[in-house]
């Protein structure tokens, strides 16, 4: 992976998602419905986190990934659920979900 210390600079409300791990709004995101091919990279620090392969439709309003690229992320314990964040720079990312049934990788970033 290629390691970036050069940070792009965040809105506020990105900022409150990325950095304060806040939660964005559901269906509001530019990338739930997208289907386009390509590499889905941190929004801070430009790594790649997932490939446009593992994206699938959950209904959740929330971008949903059943894989992560190896190494691109990081997972913290976080009351109840599991936290994820870009292993290079610490940004949050959401939280990983397993044993929903909803692909055969069972699991939902
Ligand atoms: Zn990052």
């Amino acid at each position: 992976m290629k390691k970036n210390n050069k940070f792009n600079e965040l809105t506020k409300e990105e900022e409150r998602v990325i950095i304060d791990g806040g939660t964005e709004m559901a269906f509001v995101g530019e990338f739930v419905d997208k289907k386009e091919v390509g590499d889905y990279l941190c929004k801070r620090c430009d790594a790649v986190l997932f490939e446009s392969t593992a994206k699938f439709d959950s209904g959740t309003g929330w971008p949903s990934f059943d894989a992560a690229i190896e190494n691109s992320v990081k997972y913290i314990k976080d009351v109840g659920s599991i936290e994820v964040r870009c292993a290079n720079c610490d940004a949050h990312l959401g939280h990983v979900f397993y044993n929903e049934s909803m692909t055969g990788k069972n699991a939902r970033y």
